[in-house]
């Protein structure tokens, strides 16, 4: 599980400027992508071996509420779902009584805070650091967000605080291709979870209780081992009270993360929503192979269901790569198929692919189709090689890559699917220069 570092503070401190710097993006080919709405809240901070999630609680607005309930809100969202909460003031502004309010609230709590006081890019301010102590949450730790000073010195402070990742754990009580069931409440992840340890004919073994958010399921299909992953928490058949669970973007973030393949549902009778499209991104960025279930197919007219596929392809153009299936977890029409094609995802996420090939396929690529000119000189692409598994990533070696335009990333990425025939899953591009 990797850990979450929640940003809190009053409007306008900076949250959203140091978040932004925080998740940039040095992977291009998602930011390229058309089409692509992405939940600006929740990203993944990379750093040397370090790997976790940061919330910006200042996006998760409610808009009825106040600005004092509003900032008390995110407090306490963060107090739910973070490990570490770094709680944002302003060094232009000063000490506040809305910064006093909110650190009382944290001191409260026994969650670890870090204190830091933003915006000290003009010189004089860096002394203003020193009125925060009054808050009583320890040393102030004095970066600007916009001007990239002091956060090197933070994210080392935060990374010596954040619990040490559980990854072997992960490998060794999760056997096989592990499958996450993921989307919004209602669209029928229990339905499926159900449906496919009920009726497949698969194997269940004793799950020990778990503490865990998502509960993990080992089970057996035609002799192959999986885990599923579950972020919806098991409802046994026959349970009559279920209390609806609370949608937590970050416990579907941590079942991506752990996952191979994610199955994505979606209610076909709802359609494609604004927070579907923004966790497809995230499983897009975080780059795991998906399979998209359009689920509750049964009982739609064929209207209704025309409006749906188009509805998919305008949506979700940057998810061509991912297979659609049309569903029922109710009656378990397409589920079937639906496991098959988990089984082949994980085996395209997970293959070998020689050098020889890969530079074969891109050399194919580039005669079909140049790379452009670059201030009159073209861009060079010589050689390719893989550099990782789950996602498939490519590495191409050739000089001034650093100028390839996203269309052209866009085109090289689907000559090798072709050429590769490999289906959903994303592939991945690095490019390196100087050869
Ligand atoms: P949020 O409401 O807490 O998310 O705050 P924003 O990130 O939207 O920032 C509010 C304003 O402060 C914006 O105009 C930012 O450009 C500005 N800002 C953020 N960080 C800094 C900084 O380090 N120095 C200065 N001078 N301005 C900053
Ligand atoms: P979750 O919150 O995503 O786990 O959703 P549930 O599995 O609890 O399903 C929510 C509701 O949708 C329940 O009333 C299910 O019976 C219903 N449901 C789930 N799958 C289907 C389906 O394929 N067809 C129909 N018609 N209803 C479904």
């Amino acid at each position: 599980m990797l850990p979450v570092v929640a940003l809190v503070g009053r409007p306008n401190v900076g949250k959203s400027t140091l978040f932004n710097y925080l998740t940039r993006t040095r992977d291009a080919l998602v930011a390229d992508f058309p089409g692509l709405t992405r939940d600006r809240q929740y990203g993944r901070v990379r750093r040397g071996q370090k790997s976790y999630f940061v919330v910006d609680t200042g996006g998760i607005v409610e808009t009825e509420l106040g600005i004092e309930e509003q900032a008390m809100r995110q407090v306490n969202y963060a107090l739910e779902e973070a490990n570490l909460i770094l709680l944002l003031v302003d060094a232009r502004q000063g000490l506040s009584a809305g910064d006093e309010a909110i650190a009382e609230r944290l001191r409260k709590t026994g969650k670890p805070v870090l204190l830091v006081v933003n915006k000290i890019d003009r010189a004089d301010l860096a002394v203003v650091a020193g009125e925060f102590y009054a808050l009583g949450l320890g040393e102030p730790y004095p970066i600007s967000a916009s001007h990239a000073i002091g956060i090197d010195a933070l994210l080392d402070e935060v990374e010596a605080r954040l619990p040490a990742p559980e990854t072997p754990e992960v490998e060794e009580e999760s056997p096989g291709i592990r499958v996450a069931v993921v989307g919004r409440p209602n669209v029928g992840k229990s339905t499926l979870v159900n449906r496919i340890l009920g009726e497949e004919r698969v194997v269940v073994y004793d799950q020990p209780g778990t503490t865990r958010d998502s509960v993990y399921i080992p089970f057996q299909r035609h002799g192959k081992a999986y885990t599923l992953i579950d972020t919806a928490g098991i409802r046994r058949r026959g349970r009559v009270s279920e209390t609806i669970e609370k949608f937590s973007v970050v416990k579907a973030l941590q079942a991506i993360e752990t996952a191979h393949v994610v199955i994505f549902l979606i209610d076909a009778r709802e359609g494609v929503t604004d927070q579907d499209a923004n966790l497809l991104g995230m499983v897009l960025e975080i780059g795991r192979g998906l399979v998209i279930g359009l689920n509750k197919w049964d009982g739609l007219s064929p209207d209704q269901k025309d409006n749906v596929r188009r509805q998919i392809d305008l949506k979700l153009p940057f998810l061509d790569f991912a297979k659609k299936h049309y569903i029922s977890a109710l009656h378990g029409t397409g589920v079937g198929h639906l496991l098959d094609e988990v089984e082949s995802i994980y085996e395209d996420s997970m293959r070998d692919l020689s050098a020889s090939r890969l530079t074969k396929i891109l050399q194919d690529a580039l005669a079909a189709h140049p790379p452009p000119l670059v201030r009159g000189r073209r861009i060079k692409l010589k050689y390719a090689h893989q550099g990782g598994q789950n996602p498939p990533l490519i590495v191409i070696h050739g000089n001034q890559t650093e100028e390839i335009p996203g269309s052209y990333k866009r085109y090289l990425i689907n000559a090798f699917r072709e050429a590769l025939d490999m289906q959903g899953t994303p592939i991945k591009l690095d490019f390196k220069s100087g050869v």
